[in-house]
């Protein structure tokens, strides 16, 4: 992994300094695939593409935001006191993609589609990987109408989509539904939709880790 200067970002409702990191290349060695389209890869970190300024307490989107300058990985010594002290962007929490979902930060399909998709995976890392947990009940509903919502945005006709769309069936228990939707998909999705098919005749709604053997 070879990390790319940090970005300096200014809020664009206030003007206030936040740091993003950036990667110049990444790899997946040891990245894991869950079954919701998450791939947690330690030599491919995904930044945050929508921020809450510490400033004004606003969403912005990090690419709508000025850059007012760079820092090397080891430029730090050279670099203005005001840029060096910028905290480092964070990923929405739950109740935040919420917030951002409620007052219209999700402006177009794009955007409201990977504030759906990060709300969905933010509340699936509370149980990920431990079949023992479980969902809060206080976003049990609030989830159910984002899966509804999300479902609408993705695209059958698109083989990466259309397993999603199966992952979202599946893990809201309509199991009939999964399977309709895994039974036809290209030959290298094929070990994705066959292990979501497994799942879904057990009758199994968890989040899963995915591997390919
Ligand atoms: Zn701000």
């Amino acid at each position: 992994m070879l990390p790319g200067p940090d970005q300096v970002i200014t809020c664009p409702h206030c003007g206030f300094l936040a740091k993003q990191r950036t990667l110049i290349s990444g790899n997946t060695i040891g990245a894991i695939l869950w079954s919701d389209g998450k791939l947690e890869a330690p030599m491919l970190p995904e930044f945050p593409a929508v921020v809450r300024c510490r400033g004004c307490k606003r969403f912005y989107w990090v690419d709508e935001a000025r850059v007012k300058g760079e820092i090397e990985p080891f430029g730090y010594q050279s670099q203005h006191l005001e840029l060096q002290r910028a905290e480092y962007t964070q990923h929405l929490t739950i109740d935040e993609y919420i917030e951002a979902l409620d007052t219209g930060v999700g402006s177009d399909m794009q955007k409201e589609r990977y504030l759906r998709v990060h709300f969905w995976w933010a509340v699936n890392d509370l149980v990920r990987g431990n079949a023992n947990a479980q969902i809060p009940v206080r976003y049990i509903q609030k989830l159910r109408e984002n899966l509804a919502k999300l479902s609408v945005l993705l695209d059958e006709n698109d083989p990466n989509e259309r397993i999603m769309k199966a992952e979202i069936a599946r893990e809201t228990g309509d199991f009939t539904r999964a399977i309709q939707l895994l039974e036809d998909v290209p030959a290298e999705f094929k070990w994705v939709a066959d292990s979501l098919m497994e799942l879904s005749k057990k009758k199994n709604s968890l989040v899963t880790q995915l591997r390919p053997d």
